[in-house]
């Protein structure tokens, strides 16, 4: 049998207690003293800053590149980032790219989420699973980066400043030190460190698959709600350079809300967006292939299967016709847009709005099909 790597006490340590400290410290402390005002208003300050830092900066701006930063922006989230405890941009970085190129593979990909829920949540970062280090050779981009340099080197100095002097420091000011360093220190940190971890865990476990169902990687709105908005990571491992998780106006995303805002004051540029139609076009494959797969699994006749197939054939071609117009008359410009040219593209987006409705009538019915065979 395998032994199994040694323990990393240091991280073991540092979960423990910081765990320890927020159930039970925070409790006997509101039931002793009560809390201020104050120091509840720091600790979500600090909250949403060190989390947003890890889910727009660490993430999406310099694992995936989805998006640039003013140099200004990137300072707040390196130093965001070090409150948030979950090592230097550069590691993680080098870390999460591996989860993306070798997702579920369970040799390498460092969190897989096929060795199991408590693996992928807390448990690879317990034991030196990794034990020959980091070369950071996929990160390369990032280490001509001074930001993430200067982070990287003087990592451990960031963090004790972010988590306890800044804490101290605040709390001393507002008059509730104790307070402050509980609430702020280190509840706020383990609610940022398992809002992250969920990401890796829950969110390759529990939820639907609506674009690809190649990786473990799941769809799930609730988790958007403690996640700063990356619960949508089925989009986010099928399109992964989408500055957006959630691409719905209505989806929960505060960290895009937060990029498209620094966009508007010129602190963000080149946010890439995966264009409307590939999203469509991988919506409806994975649709065609899970009715597929529900036709095979009952005997119905091929008839059906042939039709859905046809009807699939035609919504895509629709699909294609409607974004493709749409695309080259955003090209033209505004004098250029003739009453023909909107006439015709309002057209084409009712015949693809029409064929879709068609679509999703004809999947009801082979739900109720499927559905009575098994009465
Ligand atoms: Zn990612
Ligand atoms: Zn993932």
């Amino acid at each position: 049998m395998n032994k199994k790597p040694p323990l990393i006490w240091l991280n073991i340590a540092i979960f423990t207690l910081t765990f320890a400290v927020a159930l039970i410290g925070v409790p006997w402390y509101a039931l002793t003293h009560g809390f201020s005002w104050a120091s509840g208003i720091i600790a979500a300050v600090f909250w949403l800053w060190s989390g947003i830092s890890i889910t727009a900066g660490y993430h999406r701006l310099w694992s995936h590149k989805a998006w640039q930063a003013h140099p200004s922006v990137q300072w707040v989230l390196a130093i965001g980032g070090a409150m948030a405890l979950q090592n230097s941009i550069l590691h993680w970085c080098a870390d999460h790219r591996v989860h993306h190129k070798h997702v579920d593979n369970n040799d390498k990909d460092p969190y897989s989420a096929k060795r199991g829920f408590w693996f992928s949540h807390m448990g690879w970062m317990l034991r030196e699973y990794q034990p020959d280090g980091h070369d950071y050779n996929n990160a390369r981009d990032l280490q001509k980066n001074p930001v993430v340099m200067h982070q990287h080197q003087h990592y451990g100095a960031w963090v004790l400043l972010t988590n306890i002097g800044l804490p101290v420091l605040l709390g001393w000011l507002c008059g509730d030190l104790l307070g402050t360093v509980l609430l702020a220190g280190f509840l706020r940190l383990v609610l940022v460190h398992h809002a992250t971890f969920f990401i890796n865990s829950l969110a390759h476990i529990w939820g639907s698959q609506p674009y690809s169902d190649a990786h473990t990687s799941k769809d799930n709105g609730w988790l958007a709600l403690v996640t700063y908005g990356e619960g949508y990571h089925n989009f986010h491992h099928t399109f992964e350079y989408d500055y957006r998780n959630g691409i719905r106006w209505w989806h929960f995303d505060p960290t895009k809300w937060l990029i498209k805002g620094l966009e508007k004051l010129k602190l963000a540029s080149g946010l890439r967006r995966v264009p409307s139609d590939r999203i469509e076009a991988a919506k409806l494959k994975m649709q065609l292939k899970l009715s597929q797969q529900l036709l095979s699994r009952h005997q119905t006749t091929g008839e059906f299967l042939g039709k859905l197939e046809q009807e699939y054939d035609q919504l895509l071609q629709k699909l294609q016709a409607y974004y493709g117009e749409k695309q080259r008359l955003l090209k033209l410009q505004k004098h250029q847009l003739d009453r023909k040219a909107r006439r015709q593209l309002k057209e084409l987006k009712q015949a693809f709005e029409l064929q879709q409705r068609q679509w999703q009538l004809l999947r009801q019915q082979l739900h109720a099909l499927t559905e009575e065979q098994q009465r």
